[in-house]
């Protein structure tokens, strides 16, 4: 008996578990490796309060926290979760942004005298062990003139328990991708996938490297930028890869063992109730399609910046470059001639196509 009980307690001493928080439209993965250590890569939006599901779940440390990138989907929490905890270390990309947000999480960083450490490629963390965090980019070069440069230089993590690999992608696109397949993929149980799974990243080459078996996609329900993007869903499902995705699923939680890895969520697909965390379920994720929207339909031509935002794809940024260019070309003859605009090529208007217009309803009305 006593036997069994100190192998139990072996067993468990020996768990890794990395948890894809349920935040809505963002990214906040907690890793709670043995020995109570504790990572957290990203917190959330500030709507999503992070700190108060950490609390929730006893944590009082965090050894690392990690800031992938400076987007608030990303650190919009961050600055609750260092003033909320003792914390270790925290590291970013070195990347600055202009944003409030930023400024109040490294004010609390400088304030609270957190120890900072910068996401270099090839640096090593050792969080236990036979636990190793591995940073594989950015390189100490930045990647310039990318479509979204802080997304490009994300921090993307490798964390190895023994045989078992996760890898964690921030939102890297496809420039990273490409980037990191120049310099070697390792292949790697899990992957975390970029962006949300959004239509810029998670190449079929990239998903052929990294051959993970299960896959998580962390983005809102029906959020507005039509996360995770439907071609995007088929490159992973085409790779045979087990797909989770907290806005259907909830939380997703992996345990390692060091050998293997098993995956359980919150929510069943189907479930109207929610499913115990602590059991292992496994779920025929490749039957999941995103949901239709049943969102208003949009007039390019006379929507304002908000409602064009809504559309899938488009946010604020090319919402106020559809309007400007409205205003000095007048009105759009189609949908399809969006693509004029930066940054919107033909899959995003696919995409959007369904709720778009350029009729005004006087005219469709006899
Ligand atoms: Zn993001």
């Amino acid at each position: 008996m006593i036997a069994l009980l100190a192998l139990c307690i072996a067993a468990f001493a020996g768990t890794l578990k990395v948890h894809v928080l349920d935040v809505g439209q963002g990214d906040a993965i907690l890793i709670e490796a043995p020995n109570n250590k504790t990572v957290l890569i990203d917190a959330g939006t500030v709507k999503a309060n992070v700190t108060a599901e950490l609390k929730r779940r006893g944590i009082e440390t965090l050894n690392l926290v990690v800031s992938t990138h400076p987007h608030a989907d990303h650190i919009g929490g961050m600055a609750e979760v260092l003033k909320g905890f003792d914390i270790g270390r925290y590291m970013d990309n070195g990347m600055t942004h202009t944003t409030l947000t930023y400024a109040r999480t490294m004010a609390v960083v400088e304030r609270k005298g957190i120890g900072y450490i910068a996401a270099v490629k090839d640096r090593n963390l050792q969080l236990g062990d036979e636990i190793v965090m591995t940073i594989i980019h950015p390189r100490t070069t930045l990647l310039r003139g990318t479509r979204s440069d802080l997304n490009s230089n994300s921090v993307v993590i490798r964390l190895q328990h023994k045989e078992i690999c996760f890898l964690f992608t921030g939102d890297a696109e496809a420039p990273t991708e490409r980037d990191m397949l120049n310099r070697g993929v390792e292949s790697c149980d899990v992957l975390k996938v970029a962006h949300h799974g959004s239509e810029h990243s998670s190449t079929s080459a990239f998903l052929r490297a990294v051959k993970p078996r299960f896959a998580a996609i962390s983005a809102g329900t029906r959020n507005r930028y039509g996360h995770p993007d439907p071609e995007a869903l088929e490159r992973l499902h085409q790779a045979g890869i087990e797909v989770h995705r907290t806005d259907k699923e909830g939380t997703i939680t992996f345990v390692s063992d060091g050998k293997t890895v098993k995956v359980s969520t919150e929510k069943t697909v189907e479930a109207v109730t929610g499913h115990p965390i602590a059991a292992v379920t496994r779920h025929p994720q490749h039957s999941i399609k995103p949901a239709p929207t049943q969102d208003l339909i949009v007039n390019i031509n006379t929507a304002d910046a908000l409602a064009l935002d809504t559309l899938p794809g488009i946010g604020p940024s090319r919402a106020a470059t559809i309007l400007a260019h409205r205003k000095k070309n007048g009105p759009f003859n189609s949908c399809e001639a969006l693509t004029i605009i930066y940054g919107i090529g033909p899959k995003t208007v696919a995409n959007l196509r369904p709720r778009c217009t350029v009729t005004t309803n006087d005219e469709s009305t006899p």
